[in-house]
């Protein structure tokens, strides 16, 4: 059995505004309280919007609540004229532990490539976070029976130039695009596959000290239907979680699970 506390983090992408943001994590902490939760065993945490992370902050801080929360994109820039974009070291300051970097939104629409996803990475880990860098192939790729090699040439193209200590400080979540928000989720042994070829190629490059620290989630219509048997895998840590993280009771449950 490994070290690595599993995570389970919700992204709630443009989803809630700061009185629902606030009002859900009220809810949740109340339920995991109810239910005499164990966060020793598995890690919880909340990817609001910008507009909410100060209202998750105050309400965290203010009860000791042991609910992480992080932002989904980041600039990677440091300060300056760059309007619009918000700084590693302001997310940092609202006391995040995490950033979401490269969701496979983030790249359609924005767009966002490798050149600035390394970037976004270096911003977060600079700023004393953790980045979960998503990756992930499309239906395309898989169909070509390619999967496993796109999804370990986009975490090594974006970590190779990562010192062992960043390194070991990365989160990745697997995310077959072609899963995210289809209600078809990946098998457990292809979750497997390819949270272990993930994992062998970061020891390959880092060292098996880092390989096996670096938590691997597994992302993709996950719910409380299929979550325990994915994380019955050796290779999958945990999850994120879209739109099962927007409701209260099935994020609960999920948490349980894992
Ligand atoms: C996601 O957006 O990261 C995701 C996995 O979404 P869903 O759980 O809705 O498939």
């Amino acid at each position: 059995a490994s070290q690595r506390i599993p995570l389970v983090a919700g992204n709630w992408k443009m989803n809630f505004d700061h009185l629902e943001a606030t009002y859900f994590v009220q809810q949740l902490a109340w339920k995991l309280r109810d239910i005499h939760f164990d966060y020793r065993h598995c890690e919880i945490a909340l990817m609001p919007s910008f507009t909410s992370l100060r209202s998750v902050q105050v309400l965290v801080e203010s009860d000791n609540l042991k609910i992480r929360y992080g932002a989904q994109a980041v600039s990677v820039t440091s300060q300056g004229a760059f309007t619009g974009d918000v700084s590693a070291d302001m997310i940092a300051h609202l006391g995040c532990s995490y950033v979401i970097v490269g969701h496979s939104e983030r790249r359609k629409y924005h767009p966002e490539d490798d050149a600035n996803i390394v970037d976004q990475v270096r911003a977060v880990l600079a700023a004393g976070m953790q980045p979960i860098l998503c990756v992930g192939e499309s239906y395309e790729e898989r169909r070509k029976g390619i999967e496993l090699d796109f999804a370990v040439g986009q975490v090594h193209d974006v970590t190779r130039d990562l010192s062992d200590e960043e390194a070991s400080r990365l989160i990745v979540a697997y995310e077959p695009v072609w899963a995210i928000g289809t209600g078809m989720v990946a098998t457990p042994q292809s979750a497997q596959d390819a949270a272990k070829a993930i994992r062998d190629d970061l020891s390959a490059t880092f060292g098996i000290h880092v390989g096996e620290a670096v938590r691997i989630l597994y992302g993709g219509s996950v719910s409380s239907k299929n979550a325990e048997e994915l994380i019955g895998e050796p290779d999958v840590d945990g999850f994120l979680i879209g739109g099962a993280a927007l409701n209260v009771d099935e994020l609960t449950r999920i948490c349980q699970l894992t």
